[in-house]
């Protein structure tokens, strides 16, 4: 049986060779598998070096993308160029902060019968007491919108083919592999894990990129915020009406409203109100015009892979394997 290895690298070049080998050192023997690496437009010299590492281990399976595309897009590529027949794939982080031991448990659990086992991360070392609480109330924000639960969830994933082909029937742009998982359903399980600490390099992730992953989780997968508007229209319009009424009777009894206090406050307060509502509203347009233009999700620069041993059956893979052929960059 085939096993896919799913494995997003961006600026990782020092930290390949390692995460190789402690892959080779630790997958059961009685699976076959692939190493598919995407290296998300990285920087330094992780292609030569992936290229290198093919040399001694044909299994490895490599993409290229054209520029840094972001995880989820490199996940998305990885995931597009799974053999046909391979039965499950596991998406594994570089830098090996997945610790690989857990993959011959995860198989397990998978022959047992499930279609999802998922890594549940039970350290969040080196983060500081701030970004806990961020990452904190970012699942309480996500769980009251959409109805799930990601508190400590990670891309630490094994799926069967049968959650793969599913997922293959989805059209979105912006995606959120860890919510769409939940979202797809499926025979799941989960377990537990220590995250280990990176050896090489530091986290690409920073506030900008988390607040954008944010947005896209959430507007994703609810458009129940929106009904922030409605809800704040009714309560002013009461407050209007209460206001109102008391002016107008100041007003037929002589005594006028005094005072710009009043006047500026209002102003202030519709004026925030009014920016607050359209700002949610074009957060949502933004993603709808995404949506809408229907760019491909990534874009291949390279490809690398044994012939012999794999072929690929995505339809947008095929078609820009065919394209980087026939163009002026031959890579085979
Ligand atoms: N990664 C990627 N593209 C990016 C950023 C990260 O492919 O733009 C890869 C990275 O090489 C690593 C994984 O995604 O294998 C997780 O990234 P990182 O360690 O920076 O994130 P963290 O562990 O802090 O969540
Ligand atoms: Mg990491």
């Amino acid at each position: 049986m085939l096993i896919s290895l799913v494995i997003p690298a961006h600026n990782e070049a020092l930290q390949i060779p390692t995460t190789i080998e402690s892959l080779q050192s630790v997958l059961p023997a009685e699976y076959s598998y692939e190493f598919i690496f995407i290296d998300d437009g990285s920087e330094d010299q992780t292609w030569a070096v992936l290229k290198a590492a093919q040399k001694e281990e044909p299994r490895l399976k490599l993409l290229r993308l054209s520029r840094n595309f972001g995880k989820e897009s490199a996940l998305l590529a990885g995931l597009d160029a799974v053999h046909p027949k391979s039965s499950a794939l596991i998406v594994l982080d570089c830098d090996l902060q997945f610790p690989p031991q857990y993959i011959a448990k995860m198989l397990e659990l998978w022959q047992s019968g499930y279609e999802i086992v998922a890594g549940r991360k039970i350290t969040r070392q080196k983060e500081s007491f701030f970004s806990r609480l961020k990452a904190k109330g970012f699942y309480r924000f996500f769980r009251r919108l959409s109805g799930y639960d990601l508190n400590n969830a990670t891309d630490f994933q094994l799926w069967d083919r049968k959650v793969l082909e599913a997922w293959y029937g989805l059209s979105e742009r912006i995606s959120f592999f860890r919510g769409l998982s939940l979202w797809l359903g499926f025979k799941r399980c989960s377990f537990d894990f220590e995250v280990a600490e990176r050896e090489h390099g530091e986290s690409s992730w920073n506030f900008f990129s988390l607040l954008r992953l944010s947005l896209d989780a959430i507007t994703g997968f609810s458009a129940k915020i929106l009904l922030i508007i409605p809800i704040l229209a009714g309560v002013f319009w009461l407050f209007f009406l209460i206001l109102g009424i008391q002016t107008l009777y100041h007003f037929f009894n002589g005594q006028a409203a005094t005072g710009f206090t009043t006047v500026i406050l209002l102003q202030l307060l519709i004026g925030g109100a009014i920016l607050f509502s359209i700002s949610l509203i074009a957060i949502y347009i933004a993603r709808l015009f995404i949506e809408v233009k229907g760019r491909p999700r990534y874009l291949l620069s390279e490809l690398s892979f044994d012939q012999d041993r794999f072929s690929l059956h995505n339809r947008s893979l095929a078609e820009q394997e065919k394209e980087l052929q026939n163009g002026s960059k031959k890579i085979f």
